[in-house]
């Protein structure tokens, strides 16, 4: 028995001389390990080896929770334009690190599916503007929040995550913001946002600046952010995605390197 979903490759290694191993992440099944049989044969059934950020229409054996389904066909489509900012990439290559590691095999999140493909071709779209790399910034900060709220693990960032005051918060103003005299930090052990109070609780705590800090407090405020506060806000992310997988996710070096040295 066959079955047929539409997925995104976001793992491809090498099984063989001629084979590869591919994890799809797909729309209705979950995350999905196959086996490509003769892949890297010239004239494959999938039209070449199967790339990075492939997409398309995929027929694989039954998934009866078998550890590795065997692909039987994939007509690969591409996003052309991924390739050619090194940094656009390695951010694309890094939110599949983290939708690879914290979804699990069989598990659908048919909303995290199409955020992951609206990221990859707004990644892709934005490749000729001069601002490429505070917006490529932005989408992968958003498309982590939204993979945070789609798994369960989005941080508490209205109030205070241990003692639950609001009393960094200004209430006079209709939106979130900080009062203006408050200090707030952040910890991924705490899960969110930590008041003066608690601090000293939480070593892996981090002080935020006061944008950063409003930034978080109301995320429509990513959408107009400085490049500065974005890579704050990443960082904090990133912290907090060390905290959850265990172990600083194998991308982040070229996150945090090559947006640093991208020319003004
Ligand atoms: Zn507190």
């Amino acid at each position: 028995m066959l079955s047929k979903d539409t997925g995104v490759c976001i793992r491809t290694v090498d099984y063989s001389e001629t084979s590869q191993i591919v994890t799809f992440f797909t729309k209705s099944t979950g995350k999905i390990n196959a086996i490509a049989k003769g892949s890297k044969r010239p004239r494959s059934a999938f039209d070449g080896p199967i790339e990075m950020f492939s997409y398309g229409e995929i027929v694989f054996s039954d998934p009866t929770k078998e550890k590795l389904v065997i692909l039987t066909e994939f007509q690969q489509h591409g996003f052309t334009g991924l390739t050619n900012n090194l940094f656009a990439f390695n951010c694309c290559l890094f939110a599949a690190e983290l939708l690879s590691k914290l979804t699990d095999d069989y598990d659908p999140h048919p909303g995290l599916f199409d955020n992951f493909f609206q990221f990859l071709r707004d990644i892709n779209d934005k490749r000729e503007t001069r601002d490429e790399g505070r917006e490529t910034l932005q989408l992968l900060i958003l498309f982590q929040l939204n993979l945070l709220s789609e798994i369960g693990l989005m941080p508490v960032l209205n109030a205070c995550a241990n003692c639950k005051t609001s009393s960094m918060l200004d209430a006079r103003c209709s939106s979130l913001v900080p009062r203006p005299s408050s200090i707030v930090y952040f910890s991924s052990s705490a899960n969110g946002l930590i008041c003066r109070d608690c601090e000293a609780s939480f070593s892996d705590k981090i002080k935020l600046s006061p944008s950063g800090a409003s930034c978080l407090i109301n995320l429509k405020q990513v959408a107009q952010a400085s490049e500065r506060t974005l890579k704050e806000i990443e960082k904090i992310l990133i912290s907090h995605f060390t905290g959850l997988l265990g172990h600083r996710p194998k991308m982040v070096k070229h996150i945090l390197k090559s947006s640093d040295k991208r020319p003004k």
